[in-house]
């Protein structure tokens, strides 16, 4: 039974309506990263009544994480993120069945039960490997990054984009700029994931015309870029499949 009055700002809009409402109920989605960009994403589809959300990391709360990680407190700090993470949403929409995944085994292995899955990860090794799980389960991703001021958002899916994470970042064994090096300001990581959880939602609802490109937006010039996604016909990740 859907709760009409708790979501009827998203209901009266007519790309969602009650139809709309009741596949979001129906629906699983497996964030990873509990971070800056998880956070926020996690609190927007916690608050817009997904069914099932698989929240996954592994890692603890720290001081540090404070100014952007928007569902942490001070008394979080030193608790696993998936526990306090669980915590705050079930506050938010006690109907909402939240899962906690604390291994990478865990975390695959919930993948194929996944109609959606948000990468909030900070690593290039979690983004390939997570890519190359999605490219296998033919489950769309919502990919999220952000560093300094900038941040890019996109949607892999190869059913309706024709394209992976790999074909657009060839994994070159590169590590990736981190935040701890590099900075972030905290409402950058807040746009990104909120971002995720928009394009998740327009997934979800059925809008797949919003797969297929790439959003990167520089903060400080304050533009937003769009870009096509190709297929790389030689991506050792998606070629074969
Ligand atoms: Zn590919």
């Amino acid at each position: 039974m859907t709760d009409l009055a708790r979501y009827a700002r998203q209901i009266v809009l007519p790309e969602v309506g009650v139809a709309g409402q009741t596949a979001l109920r129906d629906s699983r989605v497996l964030l990873v990263g509990l971070g800056g960009l998880g956070c926020p994403a996690a609190r927007y589809l916690a608050g817009a009544g997904i069914g099932t959300l698989m929240l996954a990391d592994r890692d603890r709360v720290e001081r540090s994480n404070l100014p952007r990680q928007t569902l942490y407190t001070e008394a979080d700090v030193g608790r696993l993120k998936v526990d306090a993470a669980i915590g705050h949403l079930q506050r938010v929409d006690a109907s909402v069945q939240l899962q906690g995944l604390h291994s990478a085994e865990a975390t695959l292995a919930a993948m194929s039960g996944a109609d959606v899955v948000l990468d909030c990860t900070d690593n290039f090794e979690a983004r390939f490997a997570l890519n190359a799980a999605c490219v296998k389960a033919r489950v769309p991703l919502v990919s999220g990054a952000a560093i300094r001021w900038e941040g890019q958002v996109a949607i892999f899916d190869l059913s309706r984009s024709g394209s992976c994470y790999a074909c657009l970042y060839p994994d070159t064994g590169e590590r990736a700029e981190a935040c701890e090096d590099a900075g972030i300001i905290g409402p950058v990581a807040g746009v990104v994931g909120a971002m995720q959880a928009l394009l998740a939602l327009q997934l979800l609802l059925g809008q797949s015309d919003v797969a297929g490109r790439l959003h990167l937006w520089n903060a400080r010039r304050g533009d937003w870029r769009k870009l096509s996604l190709v297929r790389d016909i030689h991506c050792p990740h998606c070629s074969s499949t």
